[in-house]
């Protein structure tokens, strides 16, 4: 069984997910650690969400002009987020121009999932690639962020073999 999204974690992992998997309880086994899903339910919500984390731990880093919820993002091996930067001159002086883009699927998803989506994003304002400077400032902000990932990964491979979205239950608070 081919887990795209597991591919970098070892071995051992990966057969823990095979085996609930194949018993279909990974789903379960997600919704039983995170019930909930978060409350950011606009792209404003998203922006503050992600402004308060910022403002907290990446104070100097920057502008981030927008923050949105994005349908056209789609979720393969490392893109979930997308962070862009572009320079312009304004004025006399480069300013460059921060947006961070949010796969939409995470509008419906635990808190715990979309803090580890925020927080990498805003992490790449810092440091750009994927290297040990970048993760270490990840936890910084958020210490359970590698948990979180490969949680967000299950989830993904939850959904890469055919099951559904766990927290998309809109329909219950009718
Ligand atoms: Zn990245």
């Amino acid at each position: 069984m081919d887990l795209p999204y597991l591919a970098s974690y070892p071995e051992t992992l990966r057969e823990q997910a095979r085996h609930l998997l194949g018993e279909g309880r990974l789903g379960t086994a997600l919704l039983r650690r995170y019930p909930e899903p978060h409350a950011v339910r606009s792209d404003k919500a998203l922006y503050d969400y992600a402004a308060q984390i910022k403002a907290r731990h990446l104070r100097n880093a920057g502008t981030v002009n927008k923050v949105v919820f994005d349908n056209k993002i789609h979720v393969v091996r490392h893109a979930l987020g997308l962070h862009t930067s572009v320079s312009r001159v304004q004025g006399n002086r480069l300013a460059a121009k921060h947006e961070i883009r949010v796969a939409a699927m995470f509008r419906q998803a635990p808190d715990e999932f979309l803090r580890m989506i925020v927080v990498h994003e805003l992490a790449h304002l810092r440091e750009k690639d994927h290297d040990k400077a970048f993760y270490k400032l990840c936890e910084h902000m958020e210490p359970h962020y590698h948990q979180f990932e490969f949680d967000v990964r299950l989830y993904l491979t939850h959904l890469d073999h055919g099951g559904g979205r766990l927290w998309g239950m809109d329909w219950l608070s009718i």
